[in-house]
């Protein structure tokens, strides 16, 4: 189990709907599953972004970030 310190400098990711492509690499590549699309407020029909569905379950690995082909994704402090 994560210590204080450890918990306090996870960091989570945070999407950037505009840049968001809908592509879904992210969701694949997040190794415990703890992101979903949903439909986003865009005005765009049928863009869908990424959420994090449970914040406690994601390490902070930084995969979803590094493999995001338009840069929509930044790791930042919860
Ligand atoms: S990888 Fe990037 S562009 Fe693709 S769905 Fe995730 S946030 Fe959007
Ligand atoms: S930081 Fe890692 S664990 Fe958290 S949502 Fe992204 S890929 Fe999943």
């Amino acid at each position: 189990m994560a210590n204080k310190k450890e918990r306090k400098e996870k960091k989570i990711p945070r999407f950037n709907i505009k840049k968001c492509n809908s592509c879904v690499i992210c969701i694949d590549s997040c190794p415990v599953d703890c992101l979903s699309m949903s439909v986003a407020s865009s005005g765009i029909p049928n863009h869908k972004y990424p959420n994090l569905l449970n914040q406690a379950i994601c390490t902070g690995c930084g995969s979803c970030a590094e493999d995001c082909p338009t840069d929509a994704v930044m790791m930042v402090n919860p």
